[in-house]
């Protein structure tokens, strides 16, 4: 027997009402990875002025201007992209897949400006009294939820080539 189930998916006749609540998760994704990568570049910015080192803050190093300079870049893809995706959603034109590349690209994204903050941070890096290490742990299950990198990778494939490489 069909048991009515308006008042939880009204409308829903099919697992398309279900998958397009993950729509919706995967999109907060693409925005909150942004917002977890932005505080790992601050707390790395920040860290990066005051840590002396051969007499010197460590902010004055080349290569750690290199990795500023890469995290802060990745952010602001990160933020570009997500903007992009919701202009798309607010005019209804947005798809599956956008957001499949949205959720990967940005979880790559943040999942690498945070080993990189760790990497400036030092040994700090990796307690807690930074913000760092605990977005690089809570990325690490970003990456595997809500649809993981590789899914996520054979959704954008199979849309760039019409050919599934699922199984
Ligand atoms: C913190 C956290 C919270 C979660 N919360 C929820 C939740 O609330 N609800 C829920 O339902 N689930 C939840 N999950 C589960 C999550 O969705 C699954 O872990 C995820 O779908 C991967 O499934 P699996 O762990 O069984 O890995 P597997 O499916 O065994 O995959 C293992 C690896 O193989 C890869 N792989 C699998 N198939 C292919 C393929 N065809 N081609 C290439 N690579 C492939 C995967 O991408 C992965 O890298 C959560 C997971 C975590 C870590």
């Amino acid at each position: 027997m069909r048991v009515p189930d308006a008042n939880r998916l009204p409308g829903v006749q099919s697992l398309r009402g279900p998958l397009s609540c993950l729509n919706e998760a995967r999109y907060g994704i693409v925005w909150g990875v942004v917002g977890a990568a932005r505080s790992c570049f601050e707390a790395a910015l920040e860290y990066s002025l005051t840590r002396q080192q051969f007499g010197k803050p460590i902010a004055s190093f080349q290569l750690t201007q290199a990795k500023l300079a890469d995290m802060a870049a990745g952010v602001n893809q990160g933020y570009l992209l997500a903007l992009r995706l919701g202009q798309l959603k607010d005019a209804g034109e947005i798809t599956t897949e956008q957001i499949s590349m949205g959720k990967r690209q940005n979880v790559r994204m943040a999942r690498e400006v945070a080993a990189t903050a760790r990497g400036v941070l030092g040994a700090n890096g990796v307690t807690l009294e930074y913000p760092v290490m605990r977005h690089a742990n809570n990325l690490e299950s970003v990456f595997t939820y809500e649809g993981t990198d590789e899914i996520h990778t054979l959704s954008v494939g199979k849309a760039l080539t019409g050919i599934s490489a699922f199984t």
